[in-house]
């Protein structure tokens, strides 16, 4: 039996279900415009994702009026990030002078997403489509003029007068619009695992500073959530080992952890997020936009992925609400505007993780490792004495450069 294919028009047509995608969503159906988001999984339930919500977004969420709603979901809130070396503690990151949030709320994306959708399903003008997954661009001449997707149902074409790809890192529509990106390099891969949490276990969340590798604990209140650093490409070699060395690995790293170490039970608890770091060189064709990871896939230090799509969604509702609110063309040069907009606060971003890749991530991957703690680097140990001082990495990443409002609050 052949399928007939479905048609849908829409004004707006939003690719990826993600933080950027169902924040744009939100934010156009607030302003009355028809919006379709296509998203190809069932739900929202996937683990080790971007979970660190900033200040910056807490801000947005409170201007959206969720706020309390986002206060309710489960969450651990963390004010400070330090570091544990051979030769002690070192915090390097104070979230407690910033205002008016003065913390990072850890909390399941899964969760996030589901608020924000609800909330956008509140607008009659709002759909959002699981199990859609975007196969490629429809096109009339030069200009993107809409989808083409596989749905359990069958093939879906959907019509409108702009595609917004929120398709994340490894973006269909980057692909199938031929756009160029700059790789900007990245030395480190992360392998993600839960362990359990003990009552006598420390509240922070840190980092356990090693030589050949590194632990990152983030406390998610009733388990850890560890994140392994290993040198770029070495988790093959990892998987070929038996799942022992690697939890002896993480052991040896951790003490605190070798009671729970067992819960690793097979390579198939252990999940691997390639680090890239990208961006593309344009973000725009006519008709299409890209935002969040299809446009810049960031590294992982300090955990901004997830704030800069949201603030890419808000700056890209500011520009195009207006003009999507109405039936004129949405020209390519108010596309250009949101690129133009988002291009520095991410450019900025890019260029403090990278130097921070380089220049304490690269040495820490290159050490032999001989089961010893590294020691914290005299001027670090020197800098982090100075609270002001320890204030301006949360600043950078808590804060970001550029900060987005919601045009129209609540
Ligand atoms: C393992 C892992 C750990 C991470 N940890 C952190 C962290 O601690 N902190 C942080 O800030 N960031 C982290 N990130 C990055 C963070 O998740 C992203 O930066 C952030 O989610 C980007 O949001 P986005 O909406 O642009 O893209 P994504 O979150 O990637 O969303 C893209 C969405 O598009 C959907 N999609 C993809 N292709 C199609 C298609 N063809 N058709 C329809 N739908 C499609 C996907 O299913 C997904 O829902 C992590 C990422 C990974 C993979």
């Amino acid at each position: 039996m052949v399928e007939a294919t479905q048609h849908l028009k829409t004004r707006c047509c939003i690719v990826g279900g993600g933080p950027a995608g169902i924040m744009l969503g939100l934010l156009l159906a607030r302003t009355g415009v028809q919006t379709l988001v296509l998203e190809k999984h069932r739900d929202f339930l996937r683990d080790f994702r971007g979970d660190t919500v900033h200040p910056s977004t807490l801000e947005i969420l409170n201007e959206v009026g969720l706020k309390q709603r986002f206060d309710q979901l489960p969450q651990h809130r963390v004010q400070k990030l330090q570091a544990l070396f051979a030769d002690g503690p070192l915090v390097f990151g104070d979230f407690s002078t910033l205002k008016p949030y003065p913390y990072l709320a850890l909390v399941p994306q899964w969760d996030l997403l589901d608020l924000l959708s609800q909330e956008a399903r509140r607008y009659p003008n709002f759909s959002l489509l699981m199990q859609a997954e975007v196969t490629t661009l429809v096109r009339s001449g030069d200009a993107v003029t809409g989808v083409r997707a596989t749905t359990p149902d069958g093939e879906l074409v959907v019509q409108a007068d702009l595609v917004v790809a929120c398709d994340g890192r490894h973006s269909t529509l980057r692909a199938a619009a031929g756009l160029q990106s700059n790789n900007l390099g990245a030395p480190m891969d992360v392998m993600w695992f839960r362990l359990p949490r003990a009552d006598t276990d420390p509240d922070d969340t840190f980092g356990v500073a090693g030589r050949g590798g590194f632990l990152v604990l983030l406390n998610r209140n009733d388990y850890w959530q560890v994140a392994c650093v290993i040198p770029k490409g070495q988790a093959e070699e990892w998987r070929r080992k038996p799942i022992e060395q690697f939890r002896n690995n993480i052991a040896r790293r951790c003490a605190m952890l070798t009671p729970h170490v067992d819960a690793i039970q097979s390579w198939d608890d252990v999940k691997l997020l390639e680090v890239r770091v990208d961006r593309l060189r344009r973000w725009h064709r006519p008709g299409l936009l890209l935002i969040g990871d299809a446009a810049h896939a960031m590294s992982p230090i300090g955990g901004v992925g997830i704030n800069l799509a949201i603030q890419d969604a808000v700056a890209a509702a500011n520009i195009l609400g207006p003009v999507l609110q109405g039936q004129s063309p949405v020209e390519e040069h108010m596309l250009a505007a949101v690129q133009k907009r988002r291009m520095l606060p991410t450019r900025l971003m890019q260029r403090v993780q990278l130097i921070m890749q380089r220049r304490l991530i690269e040495p820490a991957l290159a050490a032999k490792d001989d089961g010893q703690a590294a020691r914290a680097p005299a001027i670090a140990r020197f800098l982090t004495k100075s609270r002001l001082i320890r204030t301006i990495p949360a600043r950078i990443f808590g804060l970001g450069f550029r900060r987005e409002h919601v045009r129209r609050p609540h």
